[in-house]
């Protein structure tokens, strides 16, 4: 939320003599969109020239507060640089992706361990067969020493193909993180960072930007 007036306190202060001290208010709805709150200022508060008493506003609207005061949403914006709330939602995107990151790792290395045992596994299951029919059937005595011989080969080849989709999972999660996990105002991707450690710089590591997360 953005105050809007002549008076200190506000967030964005219009030194102007027909502005009220606190004019209108800019709300950040929850499809991102802003919504402009006329704070029944004795000038009125203006959208393309007509006035309003909420109306939701883009970037390339013309907001003017009482007679003469003319601004858009991105003057506001840029003279505001408060992402703090923005800021805060990142936390949960940056606990995901680890979160989904150790997950793919050791769900594949159980899937992995187990294919490279299965073929072992099987071996033993000829074995019992073969003890309860107590005949030696010469067919099942092929197959098992068959097993026997191929038994690693194949564990090692199937572990290798399920260990071949790690890097692919791991790559669509890097992709989408590098989606999110950007500076709410510049866009610009925040790297691997830890967002700790970006909370304890106060602002985007992109020096032009200067969005600033901490709220003092
Ligand atoms: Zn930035």
């Amino acid at each position: 939320m953005i105050n809007i007036g002549k008076e200190n306190d506000n967030h964005y202060i219009v030194d102007d003599p027909h502005v009220s001290r606190h004019h209108a208010r800019l709300e950040k709805q929850e499809d991102g969109v802003w919504l402009l709150v006329d704070l029944d200022s004795t000038n009125g508060t203006y959208v393309n020239d007509q006035q309003v008493a909420r109306k939701r506003v883009n970037l390339k609207d013309e907001i003017r507060f009482g007679g003469q005061y003319i601004c858009s949403l991105s003057d506001i914006l840029n003279q505001h640089n408060d992402y703090s709330e923005e800021f805060a939602q990142l936390k949960k995107v940056y606990d995901r992706y680890i979160e989904s990151k150790v997950k793919i790792q050791s769900s594949n290395q159980f899937k992995i361990r187990l294919l490279q045992s299965l073929p072992f596994a099987l071996l033993g299951v000829v074995g019992v067969a073969l003890s309860f029919l107590d005949k030696g059937s010469p067919l099942l005595m092929t197959i098992s020493l068959f097993i026997m011989i191929c038994a690693p080969t194949i564990g090692i080849f199937l572990g290798a193909k399920q260990s071949a989709k790690v890097p692919r999972q791991l790559q669509y999660i890097a992709n989408q993180f590098k989606i999110d996990y950007v500076c709410p105002k510049c866009g610009t991707f925040l790297g691997e960072i830890p967002w700790e450690s970006l909370r304890n710089r106060k602002q985007c590591p992109v020096s032009s930007c200067k969005a600033k997360w901490i709220n003092e």
